[in-house]
Formats: structure tokens, sequence, C-alpha cells
């Protein structure tokens, strides 16, 4: 096991990296490691995550009740907490407010679709947990229901959250999203995303086992095939990638479409014909609106 002072000068250092790439600014962010089976080494509140100290930091236990240290724990301790007891395979939980991944978060695109080879066979998709109070109980009911699947996911208008097996697997997964996210948005300002095909993204989640990447779960099969039409792949056992079949090719363009270049999610036009083509998501989601206006 590591010993703990290297833990604690690990921590300085991952808060030095977020800090120092403009992931959090001021006092954001808060970076926890488990010491143990039930004890904690976390961020304080307060504290700008590119300056800290390895004395800084507080040992809690897994109820948060603070065991050592001077000063408090992060405020968004309940949601570390509950990352550990919904994933007793976590060592280490990362959240920052990395700008242009958090920028999908406010937009409310998910970063879910077949895009990045590697981004699939590690992370597979990021979701969006919805929008809730920073540093009260609701956040980390929102999380709840990703964590069990994801090791990564954005936060509706706050920011991102990762974990990891140990501290640096956790925050290289916040560099990996931003990354992705840095990616995405290139390609969507160009006009043009070209996804990977869903036998490309079964052929690559073959892969994991190959490179000994412990995913916490597997990529759902195609919601067009298999499922529930209203309720869709379920993403507590499952990770929602949003992938065309291929029919062949392994790449399939997709245009955004014209005048909303940014939109992902939105309703793409094809050729400038009268044909809309709508995610699963978004179908499944006018058919509830349909059931719902219904009754
Ligand atoms: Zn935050």
């Amino acid at each position: 096991m590591t010993p703990e002072s290297q833990l604690r000068a690990d921590i300085v250092e991952v808060g030095r990296r977020m800090y120092s790439r403009g992931y959090t600014a001021s006092n954001d962010g808060n970076i926890s490691v488990r010491l143990g089976d039930d004890r904690l080494l976390m961020t304080p509140r307060s504290v700008c995550k590119g300056f800290m100290t390895p004395d800084m930091m507080c040992i809690t236990d897994l109820d948060g009740k603070k065991l050592q240290g001077d000063r408090d724990p992060s405020s968004e301790m309940l949601m570390q907490l509950d990352v550990y007891r919904q994933r007793p395979d976590a060592r280490a939980v990362c959240h920052a407010h990395p700008p242009i991944a958090t920028g999908f978060a406010v937009a409310g695109i998910p970063l879910d679709r077949a895009v990045l080879a590697e981004v699939l066979t590690t992370l597979g998709s990021i979701p969006i947990a919805e929008y809730a109070t920073p540093s009260t109980a609701e956040l980390p009911a929102a999380v709840r229901k990703f964590v069990k699947a994801h090791d990564g996911m954005l936060l509706a208008n706050h920011g991102a959250l990762t974990l990891g097996a140990d501290l640096f697997s956790a925050y290289y997964k916040l560099e990996t999203i931003e990354h992705f996210a840095k990616i995405s948005l290139v390609a969507r300002m160009l006009g043009r995303e070209n996804l990977i095909a869903r036998e490309e993204v079964d052929r690559l989640q073959g892969l994991r086992a190959n490179y000994g990447i412990q995913a916490p779960a597997p990529i759902c099969p195609d919601p067009s095939v298999v499922g529930d039409l209203l309720s869709g792949p379920d993403p507590l056992t499952c990770q929602v990638v949003q992938a065309p079949e291929g029919d062949g090719r392994r790449l399939v363009p997709d245009p955004i479409a014209g005048g909303n270049p940014l939109s992902g999610g939105d309703a793409h036009g094809s050729d400038g014909d009268q044909e809309i083509r709508l995610t699963y998501r978004e179908l499944s989601a006018l058919i509830e609106d349909a059931i719902r206006s219904l009754r």
C-alpha cells in the first residue's frame, strides 16, 4: 500500500496540475484517496488546489467524520463519500471544473458519441448527471444514477467528476474528458463529426480485455436493436454510446445541422432535404411527451 506521506504528496501534485491546466479557478475542485478500507485523505475546503501543502489534508471516515487535520474537509465531501459507497473499487476521486467539458455540461450535451477509439476503450461514454445544488445531498443523488457504470461524468452546469483505482488514474480520466471535449468542440465547429460505427465500437470494447482495462460496465447493446423503447438502455448497468450502424463502413459521416453547428443532440438535417434524424434518446423523449399529453 502506498504510504500516507506519498498520498499526501500525490494529492498536492494532482491539485497543482489541475490548477495549472485551468481545470479549477480560485478554490474550486476537490480530491480524495482511500487510506485503507475505512478512511479517506481529502483536500480541505477553501484552498486553491494549485498551492496546497501535504499537511493541509484532512482524514475522515467513510461517514465524513473528521479524524485528523487542522482544516475542515471539502465542501463537496458528501459527493466524494457517496462515490466510495457506491464504488468499493474506487481508490481515488477527482472533481474539477475543466472549462470545455463544463461548457458541454452547461449546454446539456453529453460526451457520449462514438468519436474517439481511445475514449471508447477507457471511459466508454461520459454522461451528464442532472443539475443539483453544489455541496448538498442533491449532488450525490444525481451522481448515483451514473456512478456504478461510469468512471467519469459531467455534472450539469457545474463540472466533471472522475474516479479510479489510484489517484493518478482518476486524474488522467479528468484529462481525457477535457481533451475529448476539446476535440469534439473543434469537430463540431468544423461542421461534422464522423462517428465510429456500432460494429467498430463492439470491436473496441473487445480490446478492453486485451489491454487489461477494468471498465465498470460494458457499452450498452445498440438501443435500436434491443431494449424497451421508452426506457432505453439502463445507465446503471451499461454505458450508452451513440453509434450508428455502419453497413460495412467503420466511420459514418454525421454533418452537424446547419445554423446550429454545436447542437450535437438536436435534429440533424440531411443534405437540405426534408429528412429529420433523431437520436434514440430524442425519439424516446418525444414519445414520452406525446404519451404524457394524452393523459
Ligand atoms: Zn465543483
